[in-house]
């Protein structure tokens, strides 16, 4: 009988013990499965100085495990079958998931189990995050949970702490407000700083612009003013020259080149002014070129052109430097001669008579021979005026046109 009965109490033993085990079946393997990760973490991983992130699922899981248990046993069966790494945060959350899932009547006990599991966490995780109302909520099931067992005091002790908890939290949240506001504020400011910054650097940069653009306008105004004090002189210097050449061509003879009748009255009139004031020698010399008309009439008008161009050469060529010859009509020629007697003036023209005289030049293959009259006059015959100097001369020479030509008559001589 003795036998018997040792055998009997092992066997009940075992019973007892199997019994147990099945009993926390869903505990143990849970807490494998799950917390394979947090056993090595616990024993390295320090007080995290962060709030911890936490993944969607188990986020969504949580939510689940309030409103349908079974559903969300299926899906932290399933988590558990990834390879997830879940960090202090997220097993925190998972106790409070197994915690919800075990909670049924006359389970209690479960709930209280994986609860303090998760609060047995909170030395590693931030106040701030635990108070948040998602961890804090492990705290308001507990309170329930007590609450239900009968345990008024326990219940009223966890309710104060979650309420605890859920000022903290709103604490948190105001001065995060309070935080977001400043830094909105001084954003602001700061905006409204470098809007100021901007404003007054466009005020310098358009400041500089104008100045700029001053400064263009002024060296624009002085270049036009240049320009147009240079056209200005261009245009007098211009005028000048076409005055002058105007002046030239009134006093020159446009054929000959010589100067013309108004040039020689206006310079006889100053050379017989000289003269009578400082009482020199002046002779008047008068040329005509004889029977030319006939050359007009053989040769034609160019011919002729071309024989009064050439008389006037030849004239010329026997001019001392201070005398003044100018052609004065047609084929009538005019020169004052200062400091010349009659007889250095008789000199004189003779000399040119006979210069042109035996000239025999060839015009369009014609040979032509001209004569010229030639009447002298001097200043100590003549003293009146020029006029009257000239028509002294211009008798001379018409005196010479009556003895025949080619010839050199002296007024004071046809006088005499
Ligand atoms: P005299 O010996 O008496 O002077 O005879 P003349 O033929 O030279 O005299 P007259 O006064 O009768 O003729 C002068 C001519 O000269 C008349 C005119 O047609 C001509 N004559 C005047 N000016 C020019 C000119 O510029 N060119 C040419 N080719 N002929 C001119
Ligand atoms: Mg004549
Ligand atoms: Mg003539």
């Amino acid at each position: 009988m003795r036998k018997y009965s040792w055998l009997k109490t092992i066997t009940l033993y075992l019973f007892t013990i199997s019994i147990s085990t099945v009993a926390c079946a869903d505990e143990i393997i849970g807490q494998q499965q799950v917390f394979n990760n947090i056993d090595s973490l616990s024993a390295k991983q320090q007080k995290s100085i962060v709030a911890l992130a936490v993944n969607n699922e188990i986020l969504s899981l949580l939510t689940l495990s309030v409103y349908d248990k079974a559903a969300a046993q299926v899906k932290l069966l399933a988590l558990q079958e990834l390879p997830l790494t879940v960090n202090i945060a997220e097993q925190y959350l998972l106790y409070i998931v197994r915690a919800n899932i075990s909670d049924i009547e006359g389970q209690e006990h479960k709930v209280i189990n994986w609860l303090n599991k998760a609060i047995k966490l909170e030395p590693l995780l931030t106040k701030k995050q635990l108070d948040t109302p998602l961890f804090s909520s492990a705290y308001l099931t507990l309170a329930d949970i007590y609450a239900r067992q009968g345990e008024g005091k326990k219940a009223y002790d966890t309710k104060r702490l979650y309420i605890k908890k859920y000022f903290a939290h709103l604490n948190h949240q105001k001065e995060l407000s309070v935080k977001r506001l400043d830094e909105k504020y001084n954003i602001e400011k700061k905006h409204e700083e470098n809007e100021l910054l901007t404003q007054n650097s466009q005020i310098k940069h358009y400041a500089l612009a104008s100045a700029e653009a001053e400064r263009s306008e002024q060296y624009l105004n002085i270049a036009i003013f240049i320009a147009a004090v240079s056209v200005f002189f261009l245009l007098l210097l211009r005028q000048f020259k076409i005055s002058r050449a105007l002046k030239l061509l009134a006093k020159t003879d446009s054929l000959t080149l010589l100067p013309n009748r108004g040039a020689f009255f206006s310079n006889g009139y100053n050379f017989m002014t000289r003269a009578l004031l400082a009482d020199k020698e002046l002779s008047v010399l008068m040329l005509d070129i004889d029977n030319f008309k006939s050359i007009n009439d053989n040769f034609g008008h160019d011919v002729g052109d071309s024989v009064i161009c050439h008389v006037a050469a030849l004239a010329s060529e026997t001019m001392r430097s201070r005398d003044f010859f100018a052609r004065i009509g047609g084929e009538e020629f005019a020169a004052i001669l200062p400091d010349a007697s009659i007889e250095q003036a008789h000199a004189i023209a003779e000399h040119m008579r006979e210069k042109i005289q035996d000239d025999i030049s060839m015009y369009k293959n014609n040979k032509i021979r001209v004569t010229v009259s030639i009447g002298i006059v001097s200043i100590a015959d003549v003293r009146e005026s020029f006029d009257s100097l000239l028509h002294a001369a211009d008798m001379a020479m018409y005196q010479a046109k009556i003895n025949g030509r080619n010839q050199v008559c002296s007024f004071a001589k046809e006088k005499k």
